[in-house]
């Protein structure tokens, strides 16, 4: 396709739109084994955004050949072999542990580039890709980490996640979009998928249609975050779950076609839709799909942040998930493992990933339960975690973050861990921490939001601080937290929580939440 016609809305393309129509992303898996022979010397320094495509960013400092690494984990399911190989992945190749992401995937750094071949080899051997969990084009989808298990859902969206995936997964019609495109699918009624805050979600409704109560979903399009977050917008259909490709096909084509390729700050959907209004936008689909039912009756009752801590009963009589903390979502791969082996002897072998970067243990027999959490693991990964360390998400930062101003998961850590020292209260408070404005650990939602930056003192030192953001929640519409004014330098940060949030403790309702302050 020429690009004058698909890429519509652009008299002037930025510099990687231009690259991007030199060379197809997904090409770069050709290239990458003769690089891995070569050495990273090896590699032209325009080939660096390439590497997205395969999930890999250039680590920092950037001429020691190392890479962060991304896999997939579509709505947070994975078998007991993929939860296997990725812990020794982990192992042989990210020094020892692994990152579980606020999209459900999984995180290495330090991969070398001569490994990459041989990690390649071993996650698809168990069904597992790095293809597109970076770069332009459809990232991995996040959704219900407990779909088909869940007492909450309105029905399973295993099938449809997997149609989705089917579809979209190194579809060269879609790898080339103008920037990354993030879509949700779930039908918890808790709104497990964090549906506002994607590009496209798929959300539990039902219609009466032909005096039938049919299950199915309402759509929400052009939310996102970073520097100007957006919550999404809904449009008026109700879509049956053999629908969805063909809304997801459409809304995604509209976005390929029309979407901003001259400015990157601009390239996300939400630019496009606050542009033409959700009513044009809609339009423009339905030309595409023919007519679709129009909205039924929403099915959300509430927001649990993506929290699933402690024992729950399944849908199926007799077994019961177990929710378990793992601090800002770090892991080392031999706990991991640890878990995979646990899930193996005691489940179904699976594990599950929450978008709070915390796991999940599913399908345990009720008569297993107490044999499963007498194991030692979960005095250091609790299922009951304390109402700060439990609730604190963190990105990746300034360890291997190129774009991070600031450290965040383990200042984040430690100032959780102190939090929970320092102050006795009765409800969770979540706080998010990240390294810059792109929002990874979706500060925006957060109840209170911390924010890295740099900070130019007095004496003319630049030294680490962070903005604070308050009252962020996606109950409801959804809300983003607003910034308190100032900003406090990090050495300062624990002590001002502390005292905010005491003011906090002794100023509430019992049982009220921060952001119902
Ligand atoms: Fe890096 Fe910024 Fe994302 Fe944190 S929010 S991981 S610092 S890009």
């Amino acid at each position: 396709m020429a690009y004058e016609k698909v890429w519509a809305n652009n008299e002037k393309l930025n510099k990687n739109e231009i690259n991007k129509l030199k060379k197809d992303g997904l090409s770069i898996f050709d290239d990458i084994p003769k690089y891995a022979k070569e050495g990273f010397a090896s590699i032209p320094k325009d080939q660096y955004m390439y590497f997205k495509y395969a999930g890999l960013t250039v680590q920092k400092p950037q001429d020691k050949g190392l890479f962060m690494l991304r896999v997939k984990v579509p709505t947070g399911i994975m078998n007991n072999n993929q939860a296997v190989v990725l812990s020794e992945i982990g192992n042989a190749f990210g020094r020892g542990f692994l990152d579980l992401t606020t999209r459900q995937a999984i995180q290495y750094h330090w991969v070398p580039l001569e490994k990459l071949p041989e990690v390649f080899d071993r996650l698809h051997a168990v069904g597992l890709t790095t293809s597109e969990a970076e770069g332009d084009a459809p990232r991995n989808i996040v959704g219900n980490p407990l779909a088909g298990i869940d007492a909450d859902e309105l029905f399973d969206t295993r099938p449809v996640v997997k149609d989705l995936f089917d579809f979209f997964q190194d579809n060269p019609d879609y790898s080339n979009l103008p920037r990354k495109y993030k879509i949700s699918v779930n039908t918890n009624i808790y709104n497990a998928g964090h549906a506002q805050i994607n590009d496209l979600a798929f959300i539990p409704a039902t219609k009466v249609i032909d005096g039938q109560l049919v299950k199915g979903f309402h759509v929400l399009v052009g939310g996102g975050l970073a520097a100007k977050p957006y919550l999404a917008r809904q449009l008026n259909v109700f879509v049956r779950p053999q629908e969805v490709v063909k809304i997801a096909a459409a809304v995604t084509n509209l976005y390929r076609d029309y979407g901003y390729r001259k400015s990157r700050a601009r390239a996300r959907l939400k630019y496009l839709i606050a542009d033409w209004g959700i009513e044009t936008f809609e339009k423009k689909v339905l030309e595409q799909t023919g007519p679709f039912e129009t909205t039924g009756h929403d099915e959300f009752k509430g927001w649990n942040a993506g929290f699933f801590y402690g024992v729950h009963p399944q849908k199926q009589k007799g077994f019961s998930y177990v929710g378990v903390s793992v601090p800002v979502g770090r892991i080392a791969a031999n706990d991991f493992y640890a878990f995979a082996q646990l899930a193996k002897t005691y489940g179904s072998g699976e594990l599950r990933t929450a978008n709070s970067q915390n796991l999940i243990i599913p399908n345990i027999p009720d008569n297993q339960v107490e044999s499963l959490l007498a194991n030692v693991i979960f005095k250091r990964f609790p299922i009951r975690p304390s109402h700060f360390i439990g609730y604190a998400v963190a990105c990746t930062g300034n360890e291997f973050c190129n774009l991070a101003l600031t450290n965040t998961k383990d200042r984040m850590r430690e100032i959780a861990e102190f939090l929970d020292r320092e102050i006795d209260i009765d409800v969770p408070v979540r706080i998010h921490m990240v390294g810059c404005t792109n929002s990874c650990a979706q500060r925006q939602i957060a109840e209170i939001g911390l924010q890295g930056l740099k900070l130019r003192t007095k004496d003319k030192k630049l030294i680490d601080a962070y903005e604070l953001f308050v009252g962020g929640t996606l109950e409801g519409e959804g809300k983003f937290n607003e910034r308190l004014k100032g900003r406090i330098p990090n050495d300062l940060l624990p002590d001002v929580l502390k005292d905010f949030l005491i003011y906090f403790r002794d100023n509430k309702e019992l049982g009220e939440s921060f952001y119902a302050f």
